[in-house]
């Protein structure tokens, strides 16, 4: 069994792994039962019931997951989407003032700005980089400050540390997407974020084969998450958890060949004469260099550069990659390429996708674990004639 001072190879493998082993199964087995014979459950939520997570292929996944990020708790969710909605709003009620960070996922966004409001809460942004902004956004109704570890599609990472400070120091409850950086890279709970919030169907998973989401912290927010999503729904089937499980144990090894294939890349294209410019904040010469390097244990596997020459210059060299795959999406073992301007910002207006510093010739990669060396030849030749 892995204990809270194993390192996070070790508790990937160990933790939460039930003890005795059911059956003597290295790999526990899926409970593939929606009910469970009734044991004198008191409340609703103790009822077991594969809607109410928590059938023992449930308890064996949160255990590991809460382990991951030295919390209490975890919840798995059926999407990241289901994470976070569900996690807003267990927090907040009608009346409550929201703060988000000014770059969301999409997703996000569109909760936050589209829907919450028509259940009478109020929503502002906040520059993740200006401390001395946040102070004068906070109303007496102000609720809860959200950030995302690194923003989506400009890698850029922002004062977290400050966020958790201030979070805590006006009473409000701070809440992370900490999506792209995975546990490896980053554990909010022991920078003082309340909740952490993951699609699962990204890193955690890691093999692009299955959608699922989680939200880990303290065993007293979670409870109220979990509570939640026990009348919202959005749970993950036993089958899923099962698949999760299996993929997550391999997160530490994946994420590191992908913290050093994206590093390469990176320096690779910076040196490129036809690069304009590239986002990745593991480059000594990125704003965020310093700051993402005190946070995080790596830069994460994602990044983002731009070529001159425009959206046609763009499309050819994402045309012309052999190895990634133009897809949305990321965190897989494969390597993918993407302009955000026609999939994760299409939805934004033209003008405010320029305000956000997002081109139409942005180019967005999720570096896989393939070999370093062949992917940087295969975009050399991609950005050649
Ligand atoms: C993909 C993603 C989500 C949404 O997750 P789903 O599993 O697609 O619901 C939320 N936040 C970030 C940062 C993401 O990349």
């Amino acid at each position: 069994m892995a204990d809270s001072n194993s390192s996070i190879e070790t508790k990937l493998i160990h933790a939460g792994e039930p003890e005795p082993r059911i059956g003597d199964a290295i790999v526990p087995p899926i409970f593939q039962s929606s009910t469970f014979e009734y044991q004198g459950a008191g409340s609703y939520d103790d009822i077991r019931y594969a809607r109410m997570s928590n059938t023992p292929t449930h308890d064996i996944l949160h255990a590991k997951l809460a382990a991951l990020e030295n919390a209490e708790a975890a919840l798995a969710t059926s999407s990241g989407m289901a994470a976070i909605t569900t996690a807003l709003l267990s927090v907040l009620r009608q009346g409550d003032h929201l703060l988000v960070q000014d770059c969301l996922y999409g997703g996000t966004h569109s909760f936050v700005f589209d829907d919450l409001p028509g259940w009478g809460i109020t929503v502002d942004t906040f520059n993740g980089t200006d401390p001395d902004s946040w102070g004068a956004l906070v109303r007496p109704e102000t609720k809860a400050i959200y950030a995302e570890t690194i923003t989506n599609p400009l890698i850029q990472v922002g004062e977290l540390e400050a966020i958790a400070a201030f979070a805590k120091d006006r009473g409000l409850v701070s809440m992370i997407d900490n999506t792209f950086a995975s546990p490896v890279n980053f554990r909010p709970p022991e920078w003082g974020f309340d909740l952490s919030l993951h699609s699962a169907t990204k890193y955690l998973n890691g093999h692009t084969d299955l959608a699922a989401g989680a939200v880990i912290g303290s065993a007293k927010l979670v409870k109220d998450v979990h509570h939640m999503a026990n009348h919202l729904g959005g749970s993950l089937d036993a089958h899923a958890c099962f698949l999760l499980h299996r993929g997550v144990k391999t997160l530490a090894v994946r994420m590191r060949q992908q913290n050093h294939n994206a590093a390469r890349i990176a320096e690779f294209l910076e040196a490129h004469p036809i690069v304009a410019s590239v986002n990745y904040p593991g480059l000594e010469s990125n704003r965020d260099h310093q700051r993402a390097g005190r946070l995080m244990d790596g830069f994460g596997g994602m990044l983002s550069f731009e070529v001159s020459g425009g959206v046609e210059a763009a499309q050819r060299v994402v045309r012309k990659v052999r190895l990634p795959i133009e897809a949305p999406s990321l965190g897989g073992v494969e390597s993918l390429v993407t302009r955000p301007s026609t999939t994760s910002h299409a939805g934004m207006p033209p003008e405010a996708r320029a305000a956000a510093g997002v081109t139409d010739s942005l180019i967005r990669m999720s570096v896989g674990i393939e070999a370093a060396d062949d992917l940087i030849a295969d975009l050399d030749q991609a950005l050649g004639d």
